[in-house]
């Protein structure tokens, strides 16, 4: 007997199937990749890597001149060591050779462009396939959450339902599931009762939205002492989350905050499942190195710059793409059943660093863990370095925590002897600290030196 779950999901996916031929059987490809064992999935990589060079080569005039210019042709690049060998794709690469990384099989009409935003410093802009059923990536994440792409969700996140057909595309988009939508770019106490409620009726399975505006959710919640039914999973987009948000979230819904790691330029890149051993990599269908400048490996377990290749991508592809992060492979299994392989919480944004005038980089990941040892100290926080390299933390304090100034001074200290007392420090304390369009940023330089 079929349940009422199964159902509802056969039907979305059968639904899905029209709009995008091929989704459902390129999920169940998918949901067999991640059982293979770790040595079929090296293969099933390196299989696509090799194909995808041999396709570059042949239809890319960027790539055709790439292995040119290095005098080696697709043949040359059999191992994973031989991969290492070929160059490394910059965003600058991107910005100069957008026609170029077009492929002569595809035209503008075929692919979507994404455009990344301005929080990783130079913008840049990619194509992407539209016959490619990307949805069906996200279902096999889903399912390591125990959610069905056809159960109901909320999300808190800009309403680009701007008209009519917008919102009924949407609407049957969803359909049989049920979306729940509390606009991020800017809400007020009413708009979060309004959701709220609503959330304690539908009972959502995923809760879905940006870092910022969730937090703001969250805070709100604990402060009004309101209950919601807790989802399976919390997922988070758009910014770097401190423990704190993280642990602020988890409290207010009583749910896991899930981490998952994508760029605008390559989605799904790798994602946690419920045992939160480290995030899986979706090998079968990005190849992920972590390597040292020169783009070599670094032994498992340590930092390095993170490549990528899109293994499906083939309009426009990015092969040895370096999106600016850095992270690190995992020495260990997962006792979940999925054996795509595992990587540790991505670092900051390479460009998310302060700089001090000595040329020392303080990393951006340190600095969003200021509050780390006292979360309740303040409700949210911003480290903004000026044009002239002094410091500004803006904490939007909590009145009743009883050692606000002790901590705040304890804080203030700690990252001066962190910076090594180059440049001075001002704690502000006000109540609030914009936002656009719902995404918070934590880090903040505007010292050129
Ligand atoms: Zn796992």
């Amino acid at each position: 007997m079929f349940s009422l779950k199964e159902l509802k999901r056969d039907f979305y996916c059968w639904k899905y199937n029209i709009a995008k031929p091929g989704s459902t059987a390129y999920y169940k490809q998918l949901c067999r990749n991640q059982m293979l064992c770790p040595e079929e999935i090296e293969d099933l990589s390196l299989n696509k890597t090799r194909k995808l060079l041999k396709y570059a080569y042949d239809h890319v005039p960027f790539y055709k001149k790439r292995f040119l210019s290095i005098g080696a042709v697709p043949e040359d690049f059999q191992t994973a060591r031989d991969f290492e060998k070929f160059p490394i794709l910059t965003r600058a690469d991107l910005m100069e050779n957008f026609n170029e990384l077009l492929s002569d099989e595809y035209t503008m009409k075929d692919v979507r462009i994404s455009t990344t935003g301005g929080s990783s410093g130079t913008p840049a802009k990619v194509c992407h396939p539209r016959s490619l059923p990307r949805a069906a990536m996200g279902w096999r994440l889903l399912d390591w959450w125990n959610i069905s792409p056809a159960d109901d969700m909320a999300d808190v996140y800009r309403d680009v339902r701007n008209s009519l057909k917008s919102k009924i595309f949407q609407w049957v988009q969803a359909f049989p599931g049920r979306q729940l939508l509390l606009n991020a770019t800017s809400f007020s106490e009413n708009d979060m009762k309004v959701f709220l409620d609503n959330f304690c009726r539908m009972k959502p399975a995923l809760l879905h939205g940006y870092v910022g505006a969730v937090d703001t959710l969250s805070g709100y919640m604990l402060e009004h002492e309101i209950k919601v039914p807790a989802p399976k999973a919390i997922w988070l987009t758009s910014s770097p989350i401190t423990q704190v948000q993280q642990k602020r979230i988890e409290k207010a819904f009583n749910a896991p905050v899930y981490d998952q790691y994508g760029c605008c330029e390559i989605y799904w890149l790798a994602a946690e499942c419920p045992k939160r051993t480290g995030l899986h990599m979706f090998q079968d269908i990005r190849r992920i190195e972590f390597t040292d400048d020169s783009g070599f490996s670094v032994p498992t377990g340590e930092y390095g710059q993170i490549v990528i290749t899109d293994l499906e991508n083939y309009a426009f592809p990015l092969i040895r793409y370096a999106n600016g992060d850095s992270g690190r492979r995992l020495k260990k299994d997962c006792s979940c059943g999925c054996n795509l392989p595992l990587m540790d919480k991505v670092k900051g944004r390479v460009s998310e660093t302060f700089l001090l005038p000595s040329g020392t980089r303080i990393n951006g990941e340190f600095l969003t863990t200021l509050f780390d040892d006292t979360p309740d100290a303040v409700k949210q926080f911003q480290v903004h370095q000026q044009t002239d390299g002094s410091i500004v933390l803006k904490v939007i304090p909590n009145i009743k925590f009883q050692d606000l100034e002790q901590t705040l001074e304890n804080v203030k200290n700690n990252l001066l002897n962190a910076i090594n007392h180059e440049v001075p420090i001002a704690v502000e304390k006000v109540d609030s600290i914009p936002q656009k369009g719902g995404k918070l940023k934590f880090i903040i330089s505007d010292y050129k030196k």
